[in-house]
Parts: structure tokens; C-alpha cells; sequence
């Protein structure tokens, strides 16, 4: 019996369904259900919250979730071979456990979810970054979750929370924390995993802010910082320039040295940019 229900234990679920992992599918699995219970626990509060999981495989992470009192998780997996495995824990939790084979690129999770909802997920590798963009990017604020607790790769998770003047810092960073909070919660070596991927991996916990930290247009904003960063070793009198004729003026009404570089501008005189780019538009 393991530690947290009454399932066996995952080495014996995957030999038993043959779940060998798959590289493509960015296949890394949490086998100790101990370390999956603590994950499940940076969550929050999670009685009170439908969960979406992405990609639980044989379902490590969605024991962690049920044991620990989510009242209803909802799970897309891409790969059927999982199937069989993850039926088996729907059993042991009747009523909380949905699953939907198929890519979650693919599927609208709202359709099955009912507010207040958290993310969490030990997302594989491939379209980790891609579907945090997404979450972050909708078209109103707040969005539809209040949380996300994910896992990635240690050097992506740096990117979240990396503060200006960081080789880190960039796009990323000031997507997740203009509407978010994020911190860096947990960090796993290698060997937590099976099979071991090459590097360390990091749970990064988001908490969705009611209302941005500092005024300005998504896409204004959007567009500012990707002409920015897409050229971050140029000075910014030349990397905006595209941007609009006088973007050398707006730079000094906002404070920025036209002088400066994408990585040592903060997240508030962005948005000032943002703001007054946006105004000189019309
Ligand atoms: N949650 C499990 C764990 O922690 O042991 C597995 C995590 S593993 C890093 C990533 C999982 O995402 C795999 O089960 C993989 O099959 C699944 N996956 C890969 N691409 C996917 C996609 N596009 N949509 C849904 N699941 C996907």
C-alpha cells in the first residue's frame, strides 16, 4: 500500500500498463507519491477549487491532488496508454476525478470546470512555455484560474521570476509578473525523476492578481517588450525605433535613458512606455 491512498504503488502501475516513458511526449514521471503530496500542497487551498492537471501520465501528481482534498480534478492526457491507470485512481476517488485523452492545446478545459479553479501541473517540457503564455495572455483580466503550480525545467522557471539586470529577465518575466505573482517553490534534482532528465526542474507557483500592477494595453505592451528583447543587446533608442518616429522623446519623458538596454528596464517604466506610446498613436 502507499503512503497516500490505497492504490499501488506507481513503479508496479507502470510496469503493470506498460507505461515506458516516451521522449516525444516529454515524458519525466514523479514516482514518490510523498514528493507529489507536497507539490499538490504549494497549491493552495484545493477543497474549495476545481483542478486543471495537464499531462498526468500515470498519475503521480493527480493522487498528490485528490489526497490532499481537491474537490474535483479535471486531467487531459495525450497519451492513451495512460488510461487504464488513470481509470484506476477515478475508481479510488468516485465522482472527482475527470480525464480527456487528447492534447491540451487542443481542448477548451472551461467546458468541464467550475470557478474557482487552479492549475497545477508537471508539464511536459515541449509545450510548457506555450500553454503559460496562454494562460497569461487572455483576453480579460482576472483570468479563468486563480493559481498555477507548475513544473518546469529549472532554467525556464528562472525566466518567471527573474528581476531586471539578470540574464534571465525578458519577456517572460514581465508577462508573468505584470498580472501574476510568482515565486520559485520548490527545486528538484534530476533523480526525482524516471527516467532522469539532464538538468534540474522547479515548481513555480503563480497567484493571479486581481488587477494589473500598472496600467497599459496588452498588445502595446506586448509589442514594446518584443521589439526590446527580440534585439537585447542593442541600445533601445534603436531597437524601438520601428516602433514610432519619436520614440527617442518618449523614452526620456518616461524616464528610460534612450541609452539603455531591454534588460535594465523594470516592469512599471515598460508599461509607462507602453502607456505613452499608446497615446502618441492616437
Ligand atoms: N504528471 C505526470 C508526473 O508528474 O509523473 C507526468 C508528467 S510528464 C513530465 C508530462 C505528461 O504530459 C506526460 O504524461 C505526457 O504524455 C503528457 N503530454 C505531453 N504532451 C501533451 C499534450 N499536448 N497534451 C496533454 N498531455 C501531454
Amino acid at each position: 500500500m502507499s503512503a497516500i491512498d490505497n492504490l499501488p504503488p506507481l513503479r508496479e502501475v507502470i510496469s503493470r500498463h506498460d507505461l515506458r516513458a516516451k521522449k516525444q511526449l516529454g515524458q519525466n514521471f514523479l514516482l514518490d507519491l510523498n514528493l507529489t503530496a507536497k507539490i499538490a500542497r504549494q497549491a493552495g487551498s484545493l477543497a474549495d477549487h476545481d483542478i486543471l492537471e495537464i499531462g498526468p501520465g500515470p498519475g503521480g501528481l493527480t493522487r498528490g491532488l485528490l489526497a490532499e482534498g481537491a474537490r474535483h480534478v479535471l486531467a487531459i492526457e495525450k497519451d492513451s496508454r495512460a488510461l487504464p491507470a488513470l481509470q484506476e485512481i477515478a475508481e479510488a476517488y468516485p465522482g472527482r476525478l475527470t480525464v480527456i485523452n487528447g492534447d491540451a492545446l487542443a481542448i477548451d478545459p472551461l467546458e468541464h470546470l467550475t470557478p474557482p479553479i487552479r492549475i497545477a501541473a508537471n508539464l511536459p517540457y515541449n509545450i510548457g512555455t506555450e500553454l503559460l503564455v496562454r494562460w497569461l495572455t487572455p483576453p480579460e483580466w482576472p483570468p479563468f484560474w486563480s493559481s498555477l503550480t507548475l513544473m518546469f525545467q529549472k532554467e525556464v522557471a528562472e525566466r518567471i521570476v527573474a528581476r531586471p539586470g539578470s540574464k534571465a529577465y525578458g519577456r517572460l518575466a514581465l508577462l508573468a509578473q505584470w498580472r501574476a505573482e510568482a515565486q520559485i517553490v520548490m527545486i528538484l534534482p534530476p533523480e526525482a525523476f524516471v527516467p532522469p532528465p539532464k538538468i534540474h526542474s522547479a515548481v513555480v507557483h503563480l497567484t493571479a492578481l486581481p488587477a494589473p500592477r500598472y496600467p497599459a494595453d496588452p498588445q502595446v505592451l506586448s509589442q514594446v517588450t518584443a521589439a526590446a528583447f527580440n534585439q537585447r543587446r542593442k541600445m533601445l533608442r534603436a531597437s524601438l525605433r520601428g516602433l514610432h518616429p519619436d520614440i527617442e522623446a518618449m523614452l526620456e519623458q518616461v524616464g528610460i535613458p534612450p541609452t539603455a538596454r531591454a534588460e535594465e528596464i523594470d516592469l512599471e517604466r515598460f508599461c509607462a512606455l507602453a502607456r505613452a506610446l499608446k497615446a502618441a498613436r492616437g
